[in-house]
């Protein structure tokens, strides 16, 4: 099959992947079990044939998912999850051990941080970093080190790793690389061509883009060797070495754990995928206009967004993610303006936590997310207490910036 763009191949993946009664979406496979006239056959799957079993372990919905995102990653292979979340925990717990170091990004999505101190018990040594500069990520080098986590542009804070450098040490530190690229989502920004060995991306945000499934994903890049790799159990040493790492993951992570991503969702991120592109450039030219508006306002002191050239990493977000700069804002408004009566005055932009919805949303991100780690740990994060956190939907750009217009210049008048 000829190779085509991004949006034409999500858009004729299922069709090329066998095509059943002329449908051009992958039915919704809702069975719980897969049956085998042939006993041998059902045994023989169950020892590593390709096919299917028990649907906590995948369903022919689910695999076409997958297959989609590993195109849009230019993987080898993909697994999917319930949320994101369950990706990840799957990922740490599957592939470290009690006595493994872990470094991570100090810059990171709350709830994973939450997980890295459920690790913390389980024995897991994590050590947080500033990813902006290589040299404090090789810093914390040890030698049980395993493993290195950064996200792409972090949620909240939109500060952006020093990606191809992180790649570059953890090649040469033969260490797992894992980039959660959640925020820029393979339309942006491909981690395999940093040097990535495991994406990470929550389905629940760009992919599915609708705000109406939650998934996550893993995708494996094909560029870690996991012959070298101490904790892959002998039982999954088979075949081909780059599917070692995916294997052990789906086998003890997907199966023990149990956090299936279902068929009736896996449809609806399929479908919203096939989107991407257009949602994400929309959203991307609504947050540039956006970010120039309320940079330039009196009632505002500082935006934190990467396309602009006040941002620390503007250069660099220029150069890996094409001139595109994603969904998120980080607002910080001026002294004597009430974050939550500006918040209150805002009509069209929803209330809510969540990004990359085609809606836009704004969040008080100290006293919601944020809130439970307490002040100490948001200091080290960066999350300020006037902090607003925005996710730029695809509504028409004057009516977005209208409303922050009206909603500022409400607070203004107080
Ligand atoms: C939302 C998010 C996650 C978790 O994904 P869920 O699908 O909500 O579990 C992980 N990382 C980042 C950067 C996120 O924004």
């Amino acid at each position: 099959m000829a190779k085509h763009g991004f949006t034409t191949n999500i858009l004729h993946s299922d069709r090329r992947d066998g095509v059943e009664h002329g449908a051009v979406h992958k039915p919704i496979h809702t069975s719980s079990q897969y049956s085998y006239p042939d006993a041998r056959e059902l045994a023989a799957v169950f020892q590593g044939k390709a096919g299917y079993t028990y649907a906590r372990q995948g369903t022919p919905t689910t695999d076409a998912l997958e297959r989609k995102i590993t195109k849009m990653e230019g993987g080898v292979s993909s697994l999917s999850f319930a949320t994101g979340m369950a990706a990840l925990s799957a990922l740490f717990t599957t592939l470290l051990r009690a006595g493994d170091h872990l470094i991570s990004s100090q810059y990171i999505f709350g709830n994973t941080n939450s997980l890295f101190g459920t690790l913390q018990l389980l024995g897991i040594e994590v050590t947080l970093v500033d990813p902006t500069d290589v040299k404090a990520v090789a810093a914390a080098l040890r030698p049980n080190t395993r493993m290195v986590f950064t996200e792409t542009i972090a949620n909240p804070g939109t500060q952006i790793a020093d990606l191809e450098g992180i790649g570059a040490f953890c090649r040469a530190n033969n260490l797992v690389y894992v980039v959660d690229n959640t925020l820029t989502s393979p339309w942006l920004f491909q981690p395999r061509t940093v040097g990535a060995s495991i994406v990470m991306n929550s389905l629940s945000k760009h992919i599915g883009g609708h705000a109406h499934a939650l998934g996550g994903s893993l995708t494996d890049t094909g560029l870690f060797d996991w012959t070298t790799y101490p904790n892959i159990l002998d039982v999954y040493k088979k075949g081909a070495t780059a599917g070692w790492g995916m294997t052990q993951i789906k086998k003890k992570g997907l199966r023990d754990m149990g956090a299936t991503l279902s068929a009736d969702a896996a449809h609806r991120i399929s479908v919203g995928a096939e989107t991407l592109a257009l949602r994400l450039d929309k959203i991307c030219s609504n947050a540039m206009a956006l970010a120039n508006f309320l940079s330039n306002h009196p009632c505002v002191a500082r935006v934190s967004y990467p396309g602009l050239s006040s941002h620390p990493q503007h250069e660099r977000a220029a150069q890996l993610f094409n001139g595109r700069y994603s969904m998120l804002l980080g607002v910080e408004l001026a002294d004597g303006v009430d974050t939550f009566e500006f918040m209150n005055k805002l009509e069209v932009v929803i209330l809510a936590t969540h990004v990359g919805d085609t809606r836009t949303l704004a969040l008080p991100a100290a006293q919601t997310i944020y809130y439970e780690m307490g002040p100490a740990l948001r200091a080290q994060m960066g999350i300020a207490d006037g902090l607003v956190r925005v996710s730029v939907g695809i509504e028409d750009e004057a009516d977005l910036i209208g409303d922050f217009a009206q909603a500022l210049d409400a607070c203004r008048s107080v």
